[in-house]
């Protein structure tokens, strides 16, 4: 596996790569990888000829008040699992690298970023859309692999690769969880260990909500009530927001039809969790 830290090697060798007609699957990450990181890579590995992994931690997708400086890194550790998993090329560049100036272009997301994570993480979104599109010019994916846990990352993808035209093909995976069926996440870590216990009621919530779905409700009011009342009553964390609704469009619903998502981030003592199940109701 080459570590690669500089733009203009990266691009050298991405080139390189695709005249000789390989396929190039993508994995951008934070790093402080775990089982989710690695199955995307997996998948990856399974689908193309070379695979590229990428680690940053993105300053222009943190809020002021956010977690970037106590964000997790770890990358000795990271390097080996990568190692592990075959990949070919782990992209690491600094935070000069990516941003040598104040740029003078960057990418605004206009649609669904009025709510979830868009709503509570103003500029949230900006950052990661444009971060992607330096990325995607460096990498120069054919497929590129991203986590349902961001579903609304996801959905925003979507519409960067359709509307700047990426040959790229988005690859969706699904959310892996711990055993108690926490979603995992680097942030993980930065829990309390009472907490760590407590934030198992997240997925038992969507869980409840899902089987309540399935046995006929469809206001999607009691739903978001009834998974309020679990967190408040098994946590000691503050709801950021309990939301549904359709995917991938998200758009909010006064009956539950068709393919809706239901997510919740809540915040903890020292980081802010995020889950979400998304299901199809006829
Ligand atoms: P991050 O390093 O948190 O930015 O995540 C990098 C990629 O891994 C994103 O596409 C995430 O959605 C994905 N990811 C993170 N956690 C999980 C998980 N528990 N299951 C599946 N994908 C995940």
């Amino acid at each position: 596996m080459k570590v690669l830290s500089t733009i203009t090697e990266m691009q050298t060798e991405m080139i390189k790569h695709k005249a000789s007609g390989k396929t190039i699957g993508f994995v951008p990450t934070m790093g402080f990888l775990h089982e989710g990181h690695l199955t995307l890579l997996k998948k990856a590995r399974k689908e193309n000829d070379i695979v590229v992994l990428s680690i940053f931690v993105n300053p222009l997708q943190f809020g002021p008040n956010e977690d970037f400086s106590t964000y997790p890194r770890d990358f000795d550790r990271d390097r080996k699992l990568a190692e592990k998993e075959n990949a070919d090329y782990l992209f690491y560049p600094s935070v000069e690298e990516m941003y040598p100036q104040k740029s003078s272009v960057t990418v605004t997301v206009h649609e669904r970023t009025d709510v979830l994570c868009g709503k509570s993480r103003p500029g949230h979104f900006d950052g990661v859309a444009t971060v992607l599109t330096k990325l995607f010019h460096i990498v120069m994916p054919t497929n590129a692999y991203f986590g349902k846990k961001d579903a609304q990352q996801v959905a925003v993808v979507e519409g960067l690769i359709k509307d700047f035209h990426f040959p790229i093909v988005l690859v969706p995976v699904d959310i892996v969880r711990e055993e108690d069926g926490l979603a995992k996440s680097s942030r993980n870590i930065n829990l309390l260990p009472a907490e760590r216990v407590q934030a198992a009621s997240l997925s038992r919530s969507l869980k409840l909500a899902q089987s309540a779905i399935e046995q006929g409700e469809r206001n999607p009011l009691n739903i978001s009530a009834m998974i309020k009342e679990m967190i408040e009553n098994e946590t000691d964390a503050a709801v950021d927001y309990i939301e549904i609704y359709s995917y991938p469009q998200l758009q909010p619903l006064e009956i539950l039809k068709g393919t809706i998502i239901i997510a919740m981030a809540v915040k903890f003592t020292k980081v802010r969790l995020i889950d979400n199940v998304i299901m199809t109701i006829d």
